[in-house]
This record gives C-alpha cells, sequence and structure tokens, in this order.
C-alpha cells in the first residue's frame, strides 16, 4: 500500500527522521492559512498524489510570499498531473502540501528496498539526489553505493557511515546523517514497509540534514498488524476495481490490454498472460480468484473484468484442483447471463469435474467458445479480439 508524501514524513518524525514543517491542505483556503502558520517566509506548495515526478510536471511551486501561495495553490488542487509515474492519464491533484522553503546546498539520495538476491533490507544512496534513481543506474551505476543489512543487528554505525562518506556527506554532517539513516532503518523494520525512498536528502545551508521527499510503500500482508498505517490510505489514488477486487478477496491488477483474464493461481494467471502475449495478444488484467473460489465469487470476478471499458474479450483458464470445474463453469454462466454478456468469451476448463463442468457451459445455451488447452484457448482468444 501506498501513502502521501505528506502522510509519509509524519510517519517518519515519529521515529526521529528530519522532515521539513507542513501541513496538509483540502483548499486554496488551507492552504494559505497552512502558509501563515508557517515560520518561514518561503513555503513550498506541493501535490500530493501517489506518484513521484511532481517537481518537473508543475507540481511542486516555491511560493515567496502569500498571494503567491494563493495563486499556485488554486492553479495545482484540481490539476491533473501527468508524470512519468502516472501513465498518460495522469492523476488529479485533491490535497497540497504547504511546507517550510528549505536553503538547499545539495541533493543527495537514500533508499531503502527488500532486496530479492540477498533476501535482505538494502539501503542504497547516491549523491545524485533529485534525479531519478532508475536513470542514475542506468548513465552512473558507479554512483550507487549499497549496504546490505543483517536483520539480527540491524544498520550498523560503520554500515551507515560508510555510505555517508561514500557520497561525499560534508564530514561535520556525517553525524546528523548516520542518525537519520539509522531512523530511517527503524521506522522501515516497525512499519514493514517494502519501499522507503527519499529522493532528496538534503544538505541546508543551516547546517541540517533533512527530508524534503518521503515515499513509503507497505508490505499488504502485514497491514494487520498497522491499523494506524491502514488508516492513510487513500482510496481516491487506487484503481476502483482493485478495491472492488480487494473487497471480495480476489487478487487483481489492472493492465493495459484488453483481454481480460479469470484465472485460478497466481502461476497459472502469470503463464495465461504470458501465453496472450507470445500469441500477441495484450491482457488487461491479472486475476487470481483462488483455490475456494464460489459461483459469488467467479461472478463478482466478471463483473470486474467487464467493468473495464478497455477489455473486448475475456479468457478463463482455470485448473480444478480444489476448485471444482463445475463451480466456475456455473459462476461464468451465471455471471454471462447477469450481466448480458456480449463480448467473445473463450473457456479452457482442466481438472476435478471437467466433464460436468464442459457440459455447463454447452448447455447454456451462451455463446462460449471452448478451448482444449492454454495455447488453444490463447490462439481462440487473441484472434476473436482482433
Ligand atoms: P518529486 O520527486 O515528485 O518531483 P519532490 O518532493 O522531490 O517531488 O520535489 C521536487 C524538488 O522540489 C526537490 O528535488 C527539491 O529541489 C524541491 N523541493 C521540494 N520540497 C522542498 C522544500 N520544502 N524546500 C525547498 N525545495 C523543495
Ligand atoms: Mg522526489
Amino acid at each position: 500500500m501506498n501513502i502521501h508524501e505528506y502522510q509519509g514524513k509524519e510517519v517518519l518524525k515519529k521515529y526521529g527522521v528530519s522532515v521539513p514543517n507542513g501541513k496538509v491542505a483540502y483548499t486554496v483556503e488551507e492552504a494559505v492559512e497552512a502558509a501563515e502558520s508557517l515560520s518561514t517566509p518561503v513555503v513550498v506548495v506541493k501535490a500530493q498524489i501517489h506518484a513521484g515526478g511532481r517537481g518537473k510536471a508543475g507540481g511542486v511551486k516555491v511560493a515567496k510570499n502569500i498571494d503567491e501561495v494563493r495563486s499556485f495553490a488554486g492553479e495545482i488542487l484540481g490539476k491533473t498531473l501527468i508524470t512519468h509515474q502516472t501513465g498518460p492519464e495522469g492523476k488529479l491533484v485533491q490535497r497540497l502540501l504547504i511546507e517550510e522553503g528549505c536553503q538547499i546546498v545539495k541533493e543527495y539520495y537514500i533508499g531503502l528496498v527488500v532486496d530479492r538476491t540477498s533476501g535482505r533490507i538494502v539501503m542504497m544512496a547516491s549523491e545524485e539526489g533529485g534525479t531519478e534513481i532508475e536513470e542514475v543506474a542506468e548513465t552512473h551505476p558507479e554512483k550507487i553505493f549499497k549496504e546490505i543489512i543483517d536483520p539480527a543487528v540491524g544498520l550498523q554505525t560503520f554500515q551507515a557511515r560508510k555510505l555517508a562518506y561514500s557520497i561525499a556527506i560534508p564530514s561535520e554532517l556525517v553525524g546528523k546523517t548516520v542518525k537519520f539513516m539509522q531512523a530511517l532503518y527503524s521506522a522501515f523494520v516497525d512499519k514493514d514497509c517494502s519501499i522507503a525512498e527519499i529522493n532528496p536528502l538534503v544538505v541546508t545551508a543551516d547546517g541540517n540534514v533533512m527530508a524534503l521527499d518521503a515515499k513509503l510503500n507497505f508490505d499488504s500482508n502485514a497491514l494487520f498488524r498497522h491499523k494506524d498505517i491502514l488508516e492513510l490510505r487513500d482510496l481516491e489514488e487506487e484503481d476502483e476495481k482493485e478495491i472492488e477486487a480487494s473487497k471480495y478477496d480476489l487478487s487483481y491488477i489492472a493492465l493495459d490490454g484488453n483481454i481480460g483474464c479469470m484465472v485460478n493461481g497466481a502461476g497459472l494467471a502469470m503463464a495465461t498472460m504470458d501465453i496472450i502475449k507470445y500469441y500477441g495478444g495484450e491482457p488487461a488484467n491479472f486475476l487470481d480468484v483462488g483455490g475456494g473460489a464460489t459461483t459469488e465469487k467467479v461472478t463478482e470476478a466478471f463483473k470486474i473484468i467487464l467493468s473495464d471499458a478497455k477489455v473486448s474479450g475475456i479468457f478463463v483458464n482455470i485448473f480444478g484442483g480444489i476448485m471444482r470445474c463445475d463451480v466456475i463453469a456455473n459462476g461464468v454462466v451465471e455471471a454471462a447471463r447477469q450481466l448480458g454478456l456480449t463480448k467473445p468469451l473463450v473457456v479452457r476448463l482442466e481438472g476435478t469435474n471437467v466433464s460436468l463442468g464442459k457440459e455447463i457451459l454447452a448447455g447454456s445455451g451462451l455463446n462460449i467458445v471452448p478451448a482444449d488447452s492454454m495455447a488453444d484457448g490463447a490462439r481462440k482468444i487473441v484472434s476473436l479480439v482482433q
């Protein structure tokens, strides 16, 4: 789960990570009030959306007086920001962060991720702050430094110092930087983060080391033990179809293609997406209905797939193990009837009660194209949507 920058900063502050003072604002008036309550003459007006790259897209503005705060807030609120992370449709700005302006001496990058290769949390640091880390990784990989953290002892002081020196933090500020890194690591572990990215971390003219941006991602599987974090969820920022799917305990991820997929099991779902691509099609989603899906769940899954205007055909690919093929077939028929399905539908069933399932489909009178194998099904749906 993702949260907004201002929320991330609130969380980090509790762990002793230094951040500028700031307030969230939902209206221009609130923005002006917030700016007046801050002690610095210069404030920054920042669009709050679940995506980075806001600065370049005009979503971060430095205001030198209250009039400028008013006009920037008016300009950014309600605007659809298109950044390299939002996709071409952009994201509507509904909240602002009004924050004290910092006198930046230099920008750095600090990130924490769960590294799959080492199976550990890794801290990354770079002198190239403010730019996308992916870009630095491509053009100057030698400018990214990494420390693998042993979970038994946590981020060690020597590791943090090593990183701080590698990215050329002024020596008198290394102590503060080490504290910053350790506080960030504590927050990461305590709150079960999957990503914590501070870009930029800055050194200020008055000798502070601060997070000017904060991106925190949380492991959804651990949210049950972080009610405080769950409260920060902003449904407006999430895909409606994904929210609907989570209500029914369906694993659904929206994608850009036009072939809706309904599959059981994450592995089979991945393989289905692969084979659709192999035959020249584009999947519209990843959808795992799970092992014990009921007719109701299958119907809901169908509704979610069909609510996506991009979908021009559906491929149902089910292996009946615990899940029985007749249950799936009933769900498919039920959903197709309820929704008055007119789009091409290819169904491949295999496993427990497969012949019963096939009978139900054949006897339904609906225009369902049966497939004998995964490849057969993929080929059929790809040609039907073309
Ligand atoms: P994004 O990564 O989405 O573009 P950032 O929060 O990183 O947004 O802001 C972009 C840039 O704006 C930063 O790299 C920094 O130079 C500047 N900036 C952001 N917040 C402040 C602030 N409080 N004071 C001064 N400059 C800021
Ligand atoms: Mg940033």
